[in-house]
């Protein structure tokens, strides 16, 4: 049995407690390795690593930051099957429909930043004082202090890890537990990049422990933190006076208006919904539909469910695999019995799936006559449970889209341009898509939470993550 260690200062060192914890996976049961269980005293053997090779990052130029993160991309693509499989085992997405996307995105976000990194201009200020010039320069922050979620070990650790590392910061990364062999898998290919030893730390243990002793370290200047609204609000008051990118959870609401194209919203809202089985920050969770289209995208949501290949994630034809964790599965099945108990209708599924290695594995659902009271109304599922409401008018759609504490991202269907419009600019979220799914994104597209909800602080994303990343540095030069 594999007992891994974390990754400290260029070295793989034993937790110093010599304490481990079982990789479970979701999708066989099976241990696939022992973790190394961190404590305060890892985590700040980390961040001193972390500090000893901050000033060796930052005096690369970013040209040579460049070229190593395309050398960590390179890494990345050469173990691509390998990292797809421990992905696949470790966290439950399917292999063939999924795993092997997101290994792709994880490299395609160092090769991003190793692009944008090269052309992060700033500007020459023109001033009132004769004598003086005056410029900016963009420099690393220092220690970065990050803890990624589950659900996405390798990209969600790739969209914090390749800006960082652009940008000149040395960082500390505390994954979550359920995905900590992706975690030490993913380092071992950076590893192979010839990096500064300590510019990459990975620490393994409870969040509440070795991700809180990082981000509360007065040795750490930022941090990067995706998971869910309670512990990004929590890490915020812990790393009080540091800036902090946060990306938390979402409530996704896809409006499907009369005139809209309902083959197309129907495909896109169920892939919305199922995608990662659910379990994504930016899914489809509440589907408002208005009532002259109801029956139909109701009748075309079940099809696509049935659709759903649910079974083995390493076999060929499987689009979806087990969820991750069993809070995870238990608020499905919470979620779904107080839509029942409230008055809604099980369309498809509605519970957990029989004759599988776990009982993690999901069926794709759908429910018909969700109301504003009901808990997947009010909070984010993160299952495969499409919930489906009818909403009377525009007016009514963009009202009860906004009753959420979450903002991250809207869709709406429509043919209109004045509709799709009117949407877009009044829906409370970071990002709103005009007739594709919720999850729609690319690497250099800023994502993050609208300002007064509960999704988070700032955006990652290509430049923008750099930006959030670096100090902006203002020069003054008298030369009078
Ligand atoms: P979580 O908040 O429970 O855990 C996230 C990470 O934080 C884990 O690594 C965990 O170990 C760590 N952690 C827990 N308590 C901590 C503490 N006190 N101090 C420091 N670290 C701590 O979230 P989760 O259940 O793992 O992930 C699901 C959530 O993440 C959902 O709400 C989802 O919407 C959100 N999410 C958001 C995005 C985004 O980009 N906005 C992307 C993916 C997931």
């Amino acid at each position: 049995m594999q007992e891994t260690k974390h990754f400290i200062g260029g070295s793989w060192i034993a937790a110093g407690a010599r304490q481990t914890f079982a990789a479970v996976s979701p999708a066989t049961g099976d241990v696939l390795a022992q973790i190394a269980q961190g404590d305060v005293a890892d985590a700040d053997a980390a961040v001193r690593a972390a500090s000893a090779a901050r000033g060796v990052l930052a005096k690369m130029t970013a040209w040579e930051r460049a070229r190593m993160c395309l050398r960590i991309a390179d890494a990345i693509e050469a173990r691509k099957p390998a990292l797809a499989r421990t992905l696949t085992l470790d966290q439950g997405k399917p292999y063939h429909a999924e795993a092997l996307g997101e290994v792709e995105h994880a490299a395609a976000s160092f090769r991003n930043c190793a692009e944008q990194i090269k052309w992060l201009e700033t500007a020459v200020m023109p001033v009132e004082a004769p004598s003086k010039r005056v410029f900016s320069i963009r420099q690393p922050r220092g220690v970065y202090a990050i803890v990624t979620p589950w659900n996405f070990p390798y990209m969600i650790a790739a969209e914090y890890l390749a800006p960082g590392l652009a940008a000149g910061n040395a960082i500390v990364w505390v994954p979550a537990p359920t995905t900590s062999l992706c975690a030490v898998e993913l380092t071992r290919a950076i590893q192979e990049a010839d990096l500064p030893p300590g510019a990459l730390n990975l620490v393994t243990g409870p969040g509440p422990v070795v991700g809180d002793a990082i981000v509360a370290h007065p040795g750490t200047a930022g941090v990067g933190f995706t998971g869910s609204p309670a512990t990004g609000e929590q890490i915020a008051r812990r790393a009080a006076g540091k800036p902090c990118l946060l990306e938390l959870g979402g409530n996704g609401p896809t409006i499907i208006l009369d005139d809209a194209d309902l083959d197309t919203a129907a495909a896109a809202t169920a892939l919305g919904c199922f995608f990662n089985a659910g379990q994504v920050c930016c899914a489809t969770e509440r589907i408002l539909v208005h009532p002259a289209v109801h029956d139909a995208v109701v009748e075309k949501l079940a099809e696509r469910a049935r659709a759903v290949k649910l079974g083995d994630p390493l076999a060929e034809g499987t689009t979806m695999g087990p969820l991750n964790n069993e809070p995870t599965a238990e608020k499905s099945d919470r979620h779904v019995r107080d839509a029942v108990e409230r008055g809604a209708t099980i369309v498809v599924g509605g519970k957990r799936a029989s004759g599988f290695a776990t009982s993690l594995y999901y069926q794709p659902t759908v429910i018909d006559g969700m109301t504003t009271e009901m808990a997947g109304h009010r909070e984010e599922t993160f299952g495969p449970v499409a919930k489906v409401m009818t909403v009377a008018s525009d007016d009514e759609a963009l009202r009860i889209a906004d009753d959420s504490d979450l903002g991250l991202v809207s869709a709406v269907f429509t043919r209109d341009l004045k509709r799709a419009f009117r949407f877009s600019e009044a829906l409370r979220t970071g990002i709103v898509v005009v007739n594709d799914f919720t999850d729609y994104w690319e690497l250099h597209i800023p994502f993050g939470g609208a300002s007064g909800k509960r999704s988070g602080i700032g955006r990652i994303g290509g430049r923008h993550a750099l930006m959030e990343m670096t100090d902006l540095k203002t020069i003054v030069l008298d030369v009078g």
